[in-house]
């Protein structure tokens, strides 16, 4: 499908955006029941008297709920609300039994917030939480699966779902996108859902405006509705910005409205005003109490927070040396953390194990198309192949087309005592290397001769054949030193 671009100069606008975001929470049960709240079950599997919205049926909260909205308050640098109740946004949709949806409007469990986000350019750029409510998931409805009827999947009804809204900070597709970003890292690194974008665990509302550059005041602003990919908020935002800046330019207003996205052609289009009815008559929940969260329960939990990748990161920095960049590959992901935590304890020079890790053992994984989890190379034995390389006791070659794979299959033993078994320790016997390069110069005479009228580039030639007949388990700087050496004479 062709793409529909608005070519204006915009050059004398901004865009401003705040975003809604809704993550999905990975409990084991649903915000109100204990049915569970696992995705991808068959329609209607996961229900019961509170799903469905029976009469007379109770919801009862869930306490790991809390905890997690928590956590990411607090990793969002909010305050955390103690006193919490819980309101009904009345509407009517097939996929919302009881007619409302529970959630927060007064007294959200986190507010005043924010998030420093790092951009392409190195700049860091501080974008305001103003809140982040708790509320449950609708069901979904499916128009597409029979001609002359409509479906109805409550599964989804009841999970659990935290709102975070971002203040108008934003003033780009890029710093969306960047925020996205980080807030799905969060939520993955602190177990709080599984950010999937695609399954709709993490999903976005962008509110977009436009102003003239220099001038303080907001437009009036349009909300694209739940947006699929960090890809596609870009393209949203790029497009709305676009076409809003050429409404203004040609003399029009904008009116506040509620938009679609359409991925196919990138364009957004207005919803039917009657998604839009606006009334939605909140009225706290007299189902549900009120949740107070002790002060020995926040306490509980902020002790509990686990140092966030950003920090690790910086101290990554202090420590080793180590580029920005290099830190946040390392730091971003929990797993090759982990990982890394584990082998630095064993290994002999930490920067060794950053430039493995980054290098040779991401290309290994690559390769095998497997996460570092799945690796079978223990932390322990890479960190002890590292240190046989660094020693010279292992070429690094042999280490990686030889060692690693044997040690795959080998996870109880050592890597030194592998290397031993197979026979890849490197000869540092003088003897037994002057002997090949005996064998490579009487076979390269021309050659020689060559080098000693100036032909320097032949030495590669000389010390690939004799690490050849070394069987790959020598030392090329060590052989190199002696071919020089044989050759000044
Ligand atoms: P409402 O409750 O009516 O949805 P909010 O004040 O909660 O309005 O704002 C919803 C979202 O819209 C927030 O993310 C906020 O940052 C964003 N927003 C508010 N005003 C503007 C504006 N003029 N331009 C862009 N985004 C805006
Ligand atoms: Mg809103």
């Amino acid at each position: 499908m062709s793409t529909t671009t608005i070519a204006k100069d915009t050059s004398s606008f901004e865009l401003v955006s705040g975003l809604e975001i809704h993550v999905q929470l990975n409990t084991q049960s649903k915000i109100f029941c204990s049915d569970s709240a696992a995705f991808g079950a068959g329609p209607n599997e996961h229900i019961s008297t509170v799903s469905l919205g029976l009469p007379g049926a109770l919801p009862k909260l869930n306490k790991e709920v809390i905890e997690k909205a928590m956590r990411i308050g607090l990793a969002l640098n909010c305050e955390i609300n103690q006193y919490n109740f819980f309101d009904r946004k009345n509407y009517f949709y097939a996929d919302l039994p009881k007619g409302y949806q529970i959630t927060q409007d007064n007294s959200p469990i986190c507010k005043n917030g924010y998030l420093n986000v790092r951009l392409s350019d190195g700049i860091e750029k501080r974008i305001g939480i103003n809140r982040i409510h708790l509320e449950e998931d609708a069901g979904k409805s499916m128009h597409d699966q029979d001609a002359n009827y409509s479906f109805v999947d409550l599964n989804r009804a009841g999970v659990p779902l935290i709102e975070i809204v971002t203040e108008p900070d934003i003033r780009s597709s890029e710093e969306a996108a960047a925020l996205l970003t980080e807030i799905r890292q969060l939520v993955r690194f602190l177990n709080v859902s599984d950010g999937n974008m695609e399954e709709g665990s993490l999903r976005c509302d962008a509110n977009i405006s436009i102003r003239e550059k220099g001038t303080t005041a907001y437009g009036t602003r349009c909300e694209v509705k739940n947006v699929n990919s960090i890809r596609n908020v870009r393209r949203a935002m790029d497009f709305e910005f676009g076409r809003q800046v050429e409404v203004i330019t040609g003399g029009g207003k904008i009116i506040q409205s509620t938009l679609n996205f359409d991925a196919d052609k990138g364009t957004t289009s207005p919803m039917r005003s009657k998604e839009e009815a606006n009334d939605y008559r909140y009225f706290p929940d007299p189902d549900l109490p009120p949740v107070v969260i002790s002060d020995e329960w926040l306490a509980t939990v902020k002790s509990a927070m686990p140092t966030l990748p950003k920090e690790l990161a910086q101290n990554l920095i202090t420590e080793l040396g180590i580029s920005l960049s290099e830190a946040a590959v390392l730091a971003d992901d929990k797993d090759l953390y982990q990982y890394y935590t584990e082998a630095v304890t064993q290994v002999n020079h930490k920067k060794s194990l950053v430039n493995w890790l980054l290098g040779n053992i991401r290309a290994i994984l690559n390769e095998k198309q497997i996460e570092i989890s799945k690796y079978a190379v223990s932390p322990g034995q890479l960190a002890q192949t590292i240190n046989l390389v660094d020693e010279k006791k292992v070429s690094q070659q042999i280490a990686i087309q030889t060692l690693l794979p044997a040690l795959e299959t080998n996870q109880n033993v050592k890597a030194e005592e592998l290397a031993k078994q197979l026979n890849l320790l490197i000869v540092e016997d003088v003897d037994a290397i002057d002997g090949f390069i005996d064998e490579v110069l009487a076979k390269y005479q021309p050659q020689v001769e060559a080098y000693k009228k100036g032909k320097k580039g032949v030495l590669g030639l000389f010390v690939g054949d004799v690490m050849k007949l070394a069987k790959g388990k020598a030392d090329a700087k060590k052989i190199n030193e002696l071919i020089l050496k044989r050759l000044e004479v």
